[in-house]
């Protein structure tokens, strides 16, 4: 495979203060756990809805965004969700609930919709001991994944993503997941593949916390779960090749240490009568989000339904700017051309995102996502949700030294 250059792809102009979107937790309560989860389950709970609309004010306050992801924690377990969820529509944002599904049913969708939920992320994979699922495999929980997406395509207007931790045992399930996702481009509009990180990765460093040497694993919970080799995008990359050799980065965000590892890499790709027609160009991305921030003010993460289902015209419009774009409008044609009844069939524009967790660089800097989308409040500051439970656990992140 081709090396990965992030020079080729569009680097998201999400930043610090104007990001795609931020990040919420209105409780570390969960009604599971999965392995790799870097909430600390003894947290404190619920915060009170005053608690959370001040961290919704201290967003306000320092960072624009298009996106309110509401995580935990599950955030359906918090009592309040519903009145939580029309607040932050109120307050200008698209409410994404980030959940494992286990709490959601039709009836709670409802109430979430009227209030004004935008999309849902699920969390489902194999790390999770789910009550009465018997799944084994990535691939088996595709029908659980399918039953999720039904229940909000049955409710209409809601977008639709699933995330998956992928570890070094389960990454060879990835091109099953890419494919059964192209069958239900309809009404699966994003997968995401969160890279596996554990302590383990801590092997060849010692980690400091104000001049003192600290149990990296007290902090994080360690686990056999995701085998030795700290998995990087290409490897996720070429997993996702070999079910779609034509995939594509488009966009990415790079690391705080490394410019050129791939933190976030995203690829857009238009699905019409589950063929593939090609994927988003780097530029037609660079348009959309310029675009976008130009009319809304805030860069574009999440798109609704109606959105999603107009690939051919961003085909279209997409190949008037862009010679990338136009194979994608030709490729349309030669497709409507074999296939007439396709004319009046909408072609789904489907996200496949990469995320790469924290890496050390043997020097010992660490390479967390620069610009960081998943930001949070903690203390009234603006910090890493990932890395949380150092504060909550030490009042200050942690240090990396290589070991002498
Ligand atoms: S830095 Fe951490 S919290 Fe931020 S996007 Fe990367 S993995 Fe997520």
């Amino acid at each position: 495979m081709k090396p990965l250059n992030h020079l080729e792809y569009y680097r998201l102009p999400w930043n610090y203060a104007d990001n795609g979107i931020s990040w919420l937790e209105p409780t570390t309560d969960c009604n599971l756990r999965c392995e790799g989860c870097y909430r600390d389950p003894r947290g404190p709970g619920h915060k009170t809805l005053d608690e959370v609309k001040a961290d919704l004010e201290v967003f306000k306050k320092l960072r624009k965004s298009d996106c309110m992801s509401i995580a935990g924690g599950d955030p359906l377990v918090y009592p309040q969700i519903v009145d939580l969820v029309k607040i932050i529509k109120e307050m200008g944002w698209k409410p994404i609930v980030n959940t494992n599904g286990l709490a959601l049913d039709e009836t709670l969708l409802r109430d979430l919709k009227k209030a004004g939920v935008y999309g849902f992320t699920i969390h489902i994979d194999t790390s999770q001991k789910r009550p009465k699922v018997t799944a084994e495999t990535e691939n088996q929980l595709n029908d659980l994944r399918l039953h999720y997406a039904q229940m909000l395509a049955k409710v209409g207007g809601i977008a639709c993503s699933f995330n998956a931790t992928i570890s070094d045992k389960t990454i060879d399930e990835i091109p099953g997941m890419v494919s059964w996702a192209q069958q239900h481009a309809d009404i699966v509009h994003t997968m995401v593949f969160i890279l596996f990180r554990s302590p383990e990765i801590s092997g060849d460093f010692d980690f400091f916390v104000e001049g003192e040497i600290i149990a990296i694993e007290d902090t994080y919970k360690d686990t056999d779960w995701g085998g030795s080799h700290t998995l990087m995008a290409a490897d996720a990359v070429a997993k996702i090749r070999q079910a779609d050799p034509q995939y594509k980065p488009c966009a990415y965000l790079n690391g705080t240490a490394d410019p050129s590892s791939l933190k976030w890499l995203l690829a857009n790709r238009v699905v019409l009568n589950r063929d593939i027609l090609g994927y988003f160009s780097p530029k037609f991305m660079e348009l959309i989000q310029t675009v976008t921030h130009l009319l809304s003010g805030t860069y574009l993460a999440y798109a609704d339904p109606k959105s999603i289902a107009r690939g051919k015209m961003a085909a279209f419009f997409g190949g008037l700017v862009d010679r990338k774009m136009r194979s994608i409008f030709f490729k349309l044609l030669g497709h409507t051309i074999r296939n007439p009844g396709s004319i009046l069939k909408p072609a789904y524009i489907q996200s496949l995102m990469i995320i790469q967790p924290v890496n050390f660089e043997t020097d010992g800097r660490q390479d967390m996502c620069d610009c960081c989308p998943d930001i949070t409040v903690h203390d009234g500051k603006l910090v890493w949700s990932c890395r949380l439970e150092e504060l909550n656990k030490y009042g200050a992140f942690v240090q990396t030294v290589p070991k002498k």
